[in-house]
């Protein structure tokens, strides 16, 4: 919010109506001044206050979606440089490039990349977002042919690249209405490609030599009636890349440059062929700060680390993932099933939850909220302890779903299982588990 409270409040209706949940208009322009807020809470804001506040309350990195429906992608939208500060919001969206240069079975094979390499982890999908289609043989029709079959191979956004207008207009009004990014506007066509977005609801990459050059022309572009921009200052290298990125959100955050508050895309397919080279220029875009990285392929063994790279850089490090409390099913449980109990820090439960699925036997896995901590931290915090586990024992209701009164508990917190047994009483027995959960399918079947 570039406004002060005070400002903002001169712009608030004064009544302090309470409608919006502060008890004056003053306390609520200072949640919103604070970011604590929103400034639709407010029924009574007029058009005219709310333009301005709308404007000063902008994020200072545009947010730009990519695509329709359920694979649409944002992406930019950032508000700080470390992810200590705060945290990085939308992850970088990583694109594979198609041309019209390649035959039927390389543009398949890589779509089908696109489509169907993924992962599994942390209970998330790990995948690619994007497809990149370039025109390159000048054609417009081959090119529009070439988009209108990516459209019915993949749900995933496009980019449509074509340095040729009649091209890209034509791959532009093929897509039309699918929020497609074209790219790419110049200082010399800026107007003529702004028109062509507008026309077919599409985003524009603004392309230039340099940061200057871009900077002089989103304006431009904005003025066109496209807001959604996403900036190319043409490196094609990794040090220029690097600088480029780091300078554009530079001036973004900290100078408040708003001709340079766009996220920004990186064409590592076009600086090297090596494609270990790629996968580490890619590397480095998702980490300092690429928006959009466009790759020659989306291979397994190339993007698992730069899946997780990107999962790791891009969750918040101040909310730790959990699962909800409760009890959880593995393998189909009946009441002769043993009971697990852990913790519900998310890696805890898909490593356990792992194991016992690896062991193919039937188990319930009891989760308890410790606001996210693995067993150990949440034991040295005392949240993981007998007189906290046994009420959550009790009251979750696992004893209704059993014949027997054995409980699990893991090895690293063998200490507390005397004081355990005690608390929940003479009809429970408390059994020492593993210490690693790799031993968890041995332990369950020798039972
Ligand atoms: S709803 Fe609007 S007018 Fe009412 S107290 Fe809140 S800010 Fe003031």
């Amino acid at each position: 919010m570039g406004l002060t409270g005070i400002q903002i409040f001169k712009l608030l209706p004064k009544t302090n109506c309470k409608e919006c949940g502060s008890p004056t208009c003053l306390a609520f322009a200072m949640a919103l001044a604070g970011g604590k807020a929103e400034l639709d809470k407010c029924p009574y804001v007029s058009d005219e206050a709310k333009a301005t506040l709308s404007e000063a309350s902008a994020p200072p990195i545009r947010g730009v979606v990519i695509g329709t429906g359920d694979k649409a992608k944002k992406v930019g939208e950032e508000l700080v440089f470390y992810r200590h500060e705060k945290t990085f919001l939308n992850p970088t969206a990583i694109a594979c490039l198609v041309t019209d240069a390649m035959d039927d079975a390389e543009v398949d094979a890589k779509i089908d990349n696109l489509n169907n390499v993924q992962f599994e982890r942390v209970g998330l999908t790990l995948e690619a977002d994007l497809l990149a289609v370039r025109c390159v043989s000048g054609d417009a029709g081959k090119f529009e042919a070439l988009v209108k079959k990516a459209l019915g191979a993949t749900e995933k956004g496009l980019i449509i690249m074509a340095d040729d207008f009649a091209a890209l207009e034509a791959g532009a009004k093929a897509a039309s209405g699918k929020g497609a990014l074209l790219y790419a506007a110049t200082a010399d066509n800026c107007d003529q490609v702004a028109a062509l977005a507008k026309e077919t609801g599409a985003s524009v990459v603004a392309k230039g030599a340099s940061i200057e050059e871009v900077a002089d022309f989103t304006g431009k572009i904005v003025s066109g009636g496209v807001k959604d921009i996403v900036i190319d200052a043409g490196a094609r290298d990794i040090k220029s890349m690097f600088y480029n990125d780091n300078q554009i959100r530079r001036a973004a955050l900290k100078a408040k440059n708003r001709d340079l508050g766009f996220p920004t895309i990186d064409l590592v397919c076009d600086m090297t062929d090596d494609p270990y080279k790629e996968a580490m220029l890619a590397s480095l875009a998702i980490a300092k700060y690429g928006a959009i990285v466009v790759m020659s392929d989306i291979d397994k063994e190339r993007m698992l680390p730069l899946f997780v790279q990107r999962l790791n850089i891009y969750t918040d490090p101040q909310r730790p993932m959990v699962m909800d409390e409760g009890i959880y099913e593995i393998n189909k449980p009946g009441p002769d099933s043993p009971v697990i109990i852990t913790t519900n820090f998310a890696l805890t439960y898909f490593i356990v939850a792992a194991e016992i699925e690896a062991s193919r036997v039937p188990t319930w896995l009891l989760i308890m909220d410790v606001e996210g901590m693995s067993v150990l931290t949440a034991w040295s915090a005392g949240k993981f302890v007998a007189d906290a586990m046994a009420p959550f024992v009790v009251k979750s209701g696992i004893r209704d779903k059993i014949n027997h009164n054995k409980i699990i508990i893991p090895g690293y917190v063998a200490q507390i299982s005397g004081e355990f047994q005690e608390e929940l009483g003479s009809d429970w027995e408390v059994v020492i588990g593993t210490r690693e959960a790799s031993d968890i399918p041995a332990f369950l079947k020798a039972l």
